[in-house]
């Protein structure tokens, strides 16, 4: 796929500064658990948090096809780095979706800029894939909404200022769902302990508790009742986000382990000159063509308004994801002992790349849903 001249240089801009400036630091960024807060101004600092954002709400200005390129070269280099990316797009999409024009200058603005961090708040400890199974209640009182329940493994709680909950208004499964605006701070707010992962660990995972949250009606998005319904066309164009997260990690395992087969020498040979080894290396390359592709033509499909994205989202998504894990876990293979030990980035990359199959809707989900799409009904 051709890119234009804009995407081009976006993903220069992007390629240079997570070379240079992130990948030094993600090994000590994984080995200490620290929230990666320096990368996080660096990526600020490129407006890389509102690539896909209109300029009138602090983003660049630029199409998703940028945005995902962003996000793969940062997940090259650095995965738990690439999760603030692709966290702060899904607390910023119930904006763009759903809200209103002042709610998206006052809150859009600043994430944009990566001024501050967003979270979303969907999945509570009885509520993961079915997410119409929440619990977390918004109870209506004169002109505010009092928020109770609790969140589990919410990206970026703790450190995010904005919290968008999904909480539910009424007891109708899907059109009882609604959306809340909640600012760190407010009184009955509080987040639970850093979750202690196994991979992209830099990331901060923690509960979000709602204990008697007030917060005035107008920080509903959308209408009572629209927020499932936003969130759902909020994943539809933020999965392939998470596609172009795993592609940037199955990129960066392939090209270690492509240079490391071709140094590496057992029985005289390089280990690049087996024939086996070469079948990996070539699968590995057809695999992350393909997802590229995938990943790629869903996010011109969503910047085209195209019929077709939830199909070529969720394809995206699985697909990418999928291949991180297998190409992964095959780098490490093909670097035998020493994939095995932390010294080296492989074992990182593998840990790393399982939460793509997992987060944003397993990849069982991904796969409901596109034969939904194909089957109809
Ligand atoms: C590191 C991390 C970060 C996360 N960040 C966020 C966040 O920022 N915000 C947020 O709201 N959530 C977040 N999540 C939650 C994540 O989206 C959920 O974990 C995920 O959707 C799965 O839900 P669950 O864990 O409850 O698993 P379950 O829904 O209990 O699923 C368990 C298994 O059963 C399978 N399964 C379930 N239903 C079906 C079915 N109908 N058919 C076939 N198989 C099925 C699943 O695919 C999975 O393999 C995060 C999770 C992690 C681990």
């Amino acid at each position: 796929m051709f890119l234009t001249e804009e995407q081009a240089m976006i993903q220069k801009v992007a390629r240079d500064l997570a070379r240079e400036q992130i990948a030094p630091h993600a090994k000590e960024v994984d080995e200490t658990g620290e929230f990666p807060w320096k990368n996080i101004r660096l990526l600020a600092e490129h407006g890389f948090f509102g690539v896909h954002v209109p300029e009138a709400y602090g983003g660049i200005g630029a199409d998703m096809v940028s945005h995902a390129l962003v996000v793969e070269e940062v997940a090259a280099a650095c995965a738990s780095t690439s999760v603030a990316l692709s966290t702060q797009a899904l607390a910023i999409g119930p904006f763009l979706i759903g809200a209103s024009e002042e709610q998206k200058e006052r809150y859009v603005t600043p994430l944009a800029r990566g001024e501050v961090l967003g979270s979303c708040g969907i999945t509570e400890p009885g509520a993961g894939s079915d997410v119409s199974s929440i619990r977390t209640r918004a109870e209506k009182d004169g002109d505010n909404y009092i928020l109770n329940g609790r969140k589990v493994f919410i990206t970026n709680a703790g450190e995010s200022e904005i919290y968008v909950i999904v909480a539910r208004t009424s007891e109708h499964r899907t059109n009882g769902i609604s959306l809340f605006i909640v600012e760190n701070g407010t009184p009955g707010l509080s987040f639970g302990k850093k979750e202690d992962k196994m991979g992209i660990r830099g990331s901060a995972t923690r509960d979000v508790i709602l204990e008697n949250v007030r917060v005035p009606k107008e920080n509903m998005i959308g209408e009572e009742g629209q927020g499932f319904s936003i969130m759902m066309n909020v994943f539809n164009e933020t999965r392939p986000i998470v596609g172009a997260q795993a592609l940037g990690i199955a990129r960066g395992a392939y090209d270690y382990v492509r240079e490391y087969i071709k140094e590496r020498v057992q029985f005289g040979k390089a280990l690049s000159s087996f024939q086996m080894v070469q079948a990996m290396l070539s699968d590995m390359a057809m695999q992350i063509e393909a997802s590229k592709l995938l990943v790629y033509q869903a996010s011109e499909m969503i910047d085209r308004k195209q019929p077709g994205v939830p199909l070529n989202s969720s394809m995206a998504k699985c697909f990418a994801s999928d291949t991180a894990m297998k190409v992964t876990t095959d780098a490490v293979q093909l670097m035998g002992g020493y994939g095995f030990i932390k010294e080296y980035p492989l074992e990182r990359m593998m840990r790393d790349a399982k939460i793509t199959q997992i987060y944003e809707g397993t990849n069982q989900i991904q796969r409901l849903i596109i034969a939904k799409q194909i089957l109809g009904g």
